[in-house]
């Protein structure tokens, strides 16, 4: 469905997507699969988009947290292995056979459940056994007095009718921090996770096809972290300091544009609270973006958006549907003119920090009503709105 408004719109650069795979295929080198985690409709890129670029540029591996974000891709036509992170309900086992999707196993009653399932179906899950090594969510407990028991354990999930298992992976909580503390909590995780391999493949005396755990901070700071496959997320999508280290591009700009303009005497309240008071007579312009597109109501007042003039600031409460920007100084703004939100010109990184949050929750949050426009070899190729007609 297209949008038929030019109101708030997300552009999705596919080419810079390319590039950032690149860029990372070449920093992991071609022996290590590249696994992309598209989960949560690929951090609120599209998911089916962002994969079938992946695919098509030879990508081995996708990620997501729920069936239905898997069962999603396969109806949009990916067909590259996708393993699930999250849990599955049992009774969906059946359908995750079908769908040749592979499912984390996080604890024995889950290998259990599992394994009872596929059997009743009459087919063989593929799984990806998760260790637990520091992150403390999900995975297997095996940390000093639960070692042996958690190794057995897993050794006999791997031997459950049933299943294949032909992955083990952990996740790092700290790897893309770089203090001193975090960088030996990773090393420590690292190294468990590693004596537990060998642990469980010595017991089994067969090794695991693909073992796991570089997230974004591993593929940019700890290349001994690489193993079989690379497990990367934010950084493909350009957002974020490591991204910026690495020189990588951001994939979403977020734009919007000046849909009024109206001059105000000094000593004007501006919006809900009153928060925001005119010094002077200001050029107030306001835009199509609110709460409920994605922004943050704590940036109230504290972040700018950016004008082809210039960087104009957020002023008053944000509403629902709109804000307000002060053009002030920026004459040559006009209405109808676009304003980056964030992306190209103005990093995501900088309204993250102002909110004190990360990338992540940013373009998460833009929101269905929001139009993404799909760019490939610098042309306009699809534009998708979530919304139900
Ligand atoms: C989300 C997630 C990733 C990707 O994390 P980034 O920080 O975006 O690279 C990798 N592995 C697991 C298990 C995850 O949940």
């Amino acid at each position: 469905m297209e949008s038929t408004l030019r109101r708030t719109w997300a552009e999705i650069d596919l080419d810079a997507l390319a590039y950032n795979y690149r860029a990372l295929r070449q920093r992991v080198g071609a022996d290590v699969k590249f696994l992309g985690v598209v989960k949560a409709d690929a951090y609120g890129h599209g998911a089916v988009q962002v994969s079938r670029t992946l695919q098509e540029l030879g990508a081995d591996y996708l990620a997501v947290s729920s069936i239905d974000e898997a069962a999603e891709l396969r109806s949009g036509g990916i067909t590259m292995p996708i393993l699930i992170l999250g849990h599955t309900p049992g009774e969906q086992v059946g359908r995750l056979i079908d769908l040749h999707i592979t499912q984390a196993v996080t604890c024995q009653a889950k290998a259990l459940e599992y394994s009872r399932e596929a059997v009743r179906h009459g087919g063989e899950l593929t799984v990806h056994i998760k260790v637990d090594t520091g992150m403390s969510r999900l995975g297997y407990l095996v940390d000093e007095k639960h070692f042996d028991t958690g190794t057995a354990d897993i050794c006999a999930a791997c031997d459950l009718p049933g299943l294949r298992a032909e992955g083990i992976f952990t996740h790092f909580s700290v790897s893309d921090e770089p203090d001193a503390d975090s960088r030996a909590y990773t090393e420590k995780q690292l190294a468990l996770f590693r004596r537990v391999i060998a642990a469980v493949e010595e017991k089994r005396g067969q090794r695991f096809a693909i073992r796991h755990c570089a997230n974004s901070g591993g593929v940019a700071c700890y290349p001994e972290t690489y193993m079989d496959m690379v497990r990367p997320g934010i950084l493909l999508y350009g957002c974020g300091a490591l991204a910026e280290g690495l020189g990588l591009r951001p994939v979403m700009t977020l734009k919007t544009t000046v849909s009024t303009i109206k001059t105000y005497e000094p000593g004007t309240d501006i919006s809900y609270g009153r928060l925001f008071t005119t010094p002077r007579v200001t050029r107030m312009g306001v835009v199509p973006y609110g709460y409920a597109d994605g922004f943050f109501r704590c940036l109230s007042d504290r972040c700018a958006l950016m004008t082809a003039a210039g960087a104009a600031p957020q002023r008053g409460r944000i509403c629902m549907d709109m804000c307000m920007i002060d053009l002030t100084d920026l004459p040559s703004v006009q209405v109808g003119d676009e304003v980056e939100i964030f992306g190209r010109n103005q990093r995501v990184d900088v309204l993250a920090d102002a909110a004190g949050t990360i990338p992540y929750e940013l373009t998460c949050a833009v929101s269905r009503r929001v139009p993404r426009i799909y760019y490939k070899n610098g042309q306009e190729t699809e534009k998708e709105l979530l919304l139900r007609f």
